[in-house]
């Protein structure tokens, strides 16, 4: 539309001018760092709940490198030591330092502050991890626990604070567990951990066969502090930290009674590799 000038100035007098724009930028550096103590501290606690039962798999290789370095001495001493025992007797105490330095370095790895950047990783892998630290440090002796994993996806995030949310959940399994059959002896007491897409979603599943969760208490089992333990055993924060991490990664932490016990759900989003088309040059060398 073609408008005269004294027009164009009503229009603008009737509708008003944008003067200008403002943004409020907010700085929540303090808010992170704070996040990442909490995280960082209830890594510790787990640590520390499993210091006994790693410190005793750590001992069982020194035994055996122990007893196998006594022998090899004697049968020097006595010129009973041929090459061949010789070889023998140092392949056996150089398994056991690999199985120490395995423990030692996964509870190095699993100790350390997370990257700030996020990474891919198939939650499998995180699975797997927190197995081995529970088996390790003795948590799930007398628990029957099974895997079952179906081959996930990449998902985005960090492995160890995956990790770190299995162990907090499968840790509360066996307290309920243990507390479960001191008052039903008969009970077998068991743990299943399973992974399994849905559409573009990974679950990783923990259900325990403990009785569940009060239903009165379900809503409140995320909340910071909120225990049923007993003073100096439970602190509240585990489910709370884990609640937290698991959304950082873009998913959800839920819990439901179910099969005669808790069964808690982890959904992450999965993440689409884009397929990209080899270029022509890459074609030409294929
Ligand atoms: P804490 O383990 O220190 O008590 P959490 O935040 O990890 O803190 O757990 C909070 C509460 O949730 C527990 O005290 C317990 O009452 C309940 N809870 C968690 N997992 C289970 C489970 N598998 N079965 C029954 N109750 C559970």
């Amino acid at each position: 539309h073609v408008r005269s000038r004294r027009q164009r100035q009503m229009c603008i007098r009737d509708r008003g001018k944008l003067l200008e724009v403002q943004a409020v930028g907010r700085d929540d550096t303090e808010l992170q760092k704070a996040r990442q103590m909490l995280n960082q501290s209830a890594k510790m606690a787990v640590l520390g709940e499993m210091a006994t039962g790693l410190a005793h798999e750590i001992n069982q290789p020194l035994n055996v490198m122990r007893i196998a370095l006594t022998n090899t001495l004697k049968g020097v001493e006595n010129g009973s030591a041929n090459p061949e025992y010789l070889k023998n007797k140092l392949g056996r105490i150089e398994q056991q330092i690999t199985r120490a330095a395995k423990i030692i370095n996964h509870m190095r790895i699993f100790g350390r502050r997370s990257e700030v950047e996020d990474d891919l990783f198939s939650p499998d892998d995180a699975i797997e991890g927190a197995v081995t630290l529970i088996r390790e440090g003795e948590l799930v002796r007398d628990i029957d626990l099974t895997l079952q994993l179906c081959g996930t996806p990449q998902v985005r995030g960090h492995a160890d604070q995956l990790e770190q949310v299995i162990i907090n959940l499968l840790v509360n399994a066996k307290d309920a567990l243990l507390g479960a059959r001191d008052k039903r002896p008969e009970l077998e007491p068991s743990i299943l951990l399973r992974s399994d897409c849905e559409g573009d979603k990974v679950i990783v599943q923990v259900q325990d066969n403990a009785g569940g969760i009060d239903p009165l208490l379900l809503d409140r089992v995320f909340d910071p502090f909120f225990t049923t333990k007993p003073v100096g055993k439970g602190t509240g924060l585990g489910l709370s930290v884990s609640y937290g991490l698991v959304n950082q990664m873009g998913g959800k932490l839920s819990v439901s009674n179910q099969h005669g016990g808790a069964c808690f759900r982890i959904e992450l989003p999965a993440v689409c590799l884009l397929y990209t088309s080899p270029s022509p040059r890459d074609r030409q060398k294929s």
